[in-house]
């Protein structure tokens, strides 16, 4: 049977000792990945033949001379970062062999992704309900109960903006999932002024939260940028910031996970725009509203929830012009400024929703995934206004082995 493993966080409610246990955890984390990453540059550069194994056995050699405060915090804690500095080795190298240029294992910094796994070994961690219980630590309080059935395999404590998360992955059927009808097929255009378009003609709003809380945020930072450096003050308007941010990225990735699982729940084939987002971002106007949107985000989750249920994705060349191509005969119009949100077609007189004509062009290349749609409507018209419409092979993304739900 094929399965898959879904990730639920849920956010935790830590007393104040249990706080600083977590922090005393993910310190410990951050210390042992960093002492094994160094250890093994300097047993590389020895000539010595470093794993992570080895360095495991050597961390609890050194631990109870050198390192006794770590004996207080679950020992599945350094041992799990040090097996992490195993696999980002596995996986620089992989990648230096497929002929990427992968990023050489970095040193981990302080409150930057803190956070601490703890494997499924015996009394290393036990969920019941709405609480879990981790070793040296005790029962903890979580907000909501976890949603898959079965086994856990790990648990990763996580800090973000203070507050504390719970990563539990668990390993699950793929026939839990219901069924889709195969024939659906949609294009989605993602664009600023409405966020999802599809080619059904529906419409839907993104829920814009950094345009809401933008006025807190700005005052927010003004007071950070008056208080002294250094000082106690600054930190705190520093922690304050950071607070917001979090809470618009929830409300983001809140709205993201409802408007991608009931996209994939409707529908089996997408076609979607690989859209330049570095290039708009350059446009310091449309910036805001993009990041808003999260069509990175957006994309990356109905990829693997399309997947999930056996369906595509299918990713069109940025430069296939699904704006300024006419769904109906294919003839291409060669200005369309991103104001103009309707226009009539010069060849055969269709009036077009530029978004919804951008979503049917989408849909077309997605069941077309790789050649011309409908050829002989578009390639075979006189004038030279007229072209074939250009869709390169697309990208069909069907395979995943690790998905993420949404929190609480
Ligand atoms: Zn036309």
């Amino acid at each position: 049977m094929r399965t898959v493993i879904k990730t639920h966080r849920i956010e935790l409610k830590p007393n104040k000792t249990q706080q600083a246990l977590f922090r005393q955890c993910v310190g410990a984390s951050r210390f042992a990945y960093n002492w094994a990453l160094a250890e093994w540059q300097r047993q590389y550069r020895a000539g010595e033949k470093p794993n992570e194994a080895a360095l495991r056995r050597q961390f609890n050699a050194i631990k109870p001379v050198e390192l006794p405060w770590i004996l207080d915090l679950p020992k599945s804690v350094p041992q799990q970062a040090i097996k992490n500095v195993g696999t980002a080795f596995k996986n620089f190298f992989r990648r230096v062999k497929a002929g990427e240029k992968p990023g050489y294992p970095r040193f981990k910094k302080r409150g930057k992704r803190d956070s601490a796994r703890l494997d499924n070994g015996p009394g290393t961690f036990q969920l019941d309900g709405k609480r879990i219980k981790l070793a040296k630590i005790g029962w903890v309080r979580m907000r909501e109960s976890l949603r898959f059935d079965g086994e856990p395999r790990s648990v990763t404590l996580s800090a973000e903006a203070g507050r504390w998360f719970v990563s539990v992955p668990v390993r699950v059927p793929l026939s839990d999932l219901p069924a889709i009808d195969a024939r659906q097929s949609v294009g989605i255009d993602l664009g600023v002024s409405t966020a999802v378009t599809l080619s059904t003609g529906e419409k839907t709003d993104g829920p814009k939260p950094l345009k809401r809380y933008l006025r807190a945020l700005k005052r927010r930072q003004r007071q950070h940028s008056r208080k002294a450096k250094g000082s106690n003050n600054r930190r705190k308007a520093a922690a304050r910031i950071a607070k917001l941010h979090a809470r618009i990225a929830h409300i983001r990735k809140d709205w993201t996970h409802k408007t991608t699982t009931a996209l994939a729940g409707r529908f089996a084939l997408f076609g979607v725009e690989n859209l330049n987002v570095r290039g708009m971002m350059a446009n310091d106007r449309l910036a805001r509203a993009i990041a808003d949107v999260g069509f990175f985000e957006f994309r990356r989750q109905l990829e693997y929830k399309t997947a999930l249920r056996g369906g595509a994705v299918v990713v069109v060349d940025r430069w296939f012009p699904s704006s300024k191509t006419c769904n109906r005969c294919g003839c291409y119009r060669e200005s369309l400024p991103l104001s103009v949100r309707e226009w009539t077609c010069t060849e055969c007189g269709t009036a077009h929703d530029r978004d919804v004509n951008a979503a049917l062009n989408l849909q077309r290349a997605a069941l077309a995934s790789g050649s011309c749609p409908d050829s002989k409507a578009c390639g075979e018209a006189g004038s030279g206004r007229s072209r074939k419409t250009p869709v390169k092979p697309a990208s069909v993304k069907q395979e995943i082995n690790h998905v993420s739900i949404g929190y609480g």
